[in-house]
């Protein structure tokens, strides 16, 4: 079937079978793994997959593309395509209980959000294995000091290990997107650096912080923490959020108290 690529859906197919072969090998998926996938779109991954670990869930929100998945890879193991939103997705209803191993091509124009939504659910999850820009994943894998570090480095090294596994250029999908893409592996941990109870505190803190980096974090920071608390944690006040390591914050989280965003 004639399909053109949807903008709207940031669709750009692999189309190169090295990229594809090098994702299986780091992949390694085995039979009985709870495999889910997001957006396989015309099943690049999706085929290698199946034939791996015999079966695999597929979130699609493209119609047409969930439609006819099925048919392009029948007879290749247990596929179940759900078409949905993955932005609304709940692990907890899928069928079948995980920890599941989540992988994607993703789609660049929601990838952060869908980052942060798999993240809430990090409890039912193995791995993650995504390709995205190739500036986010620098981000995401950013340590303190560069421009690089920033809020999205902090709320996932909070969560997970990042690993970047290797780079892509844009020949490799059709459409060619405009930039270039890297893929990444994130291994949630098993507990958060910051104290459960500290959630929402740290998240607020490295939000304001961030929302003004270019302040002092005695400046940007004055309505959530009173005088004298930074010190106490051994944090320099006139000290800038690119400079403060993700314990750093988890140590103040749990520190003071913050009022809800
Ligand atoms: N996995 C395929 C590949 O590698 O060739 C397609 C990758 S393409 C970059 C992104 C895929 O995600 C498309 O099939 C697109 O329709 C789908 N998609 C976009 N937004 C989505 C969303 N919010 N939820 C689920 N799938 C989505």
């Amino acid at each position: 079937m004639f399909y053109r690529a949807r903008k709207r859906f940031g669709q750009n197919f692999l189309q190169d079978a090295r990229v594809v072969r090098h994702i299986l090998e780091v992949l390694d998926a085995r039979p009985g793994e709870a495999l889910l996938e997001i957006g396989p779109g015309r099943g690049a991954i999706t085929r290698g997959l199946l034939r791996a670990a015999g079966g695999l869930i597929a979130v699609e929100l493209d119609r047409d593309l969930a439609r006819e998945l099925p048919r392009r890879l029948e007879g290749l193991g247990r596929l179940q395509v759900i078409q949905t939103d993955a932005l609304r997705l709940n692990l907890a209803d899928l069928p079948d209980p995980g920890p599941f191993r989540v992988v994607g091509n993703l789609p660049y124009n929601v990838s952060t959000p869908l980052l942060f939504h798999l993240l809430e659910q990090a409890d039912r999850i193995r791995d993650m294995h995504f390709m995205l820009q190739r500036e986010v994943v620098e981000r995401l894998a950013a340590g303190p000091g560069g421009k690089t570090y920033g809020r999205l480095s902090v709320m996932v090294q909070a969560r997970c290990r990042v690993e970047p596994l290797f780079q892509v250029g844009p020949g490799a999908f059709r459409p060619r997107p405009k930039v270039e893409s890297a893929f990444v592996r994130l291994l949630p941990r098993h507990r958060p650096v910051y104290e459960p109870a500290a959630a929402d505190c740290f998240e607020v803190l490295v939000l304001r912080a961030f929302s003004q980096r270019r302040k002092t974090l005695r400046k940007s920071l004055r309505a959530l923490v009173p005088d004298g608390a930074l010190e106490a944690v051994g944090i320099d006040p006139r000290a800038r959020p690119e400079t403060l390591a993700v314990e750093d914050f988890a140590r103040l989280a749990a520190a003071v108290e913050c009022a809800p965003l």
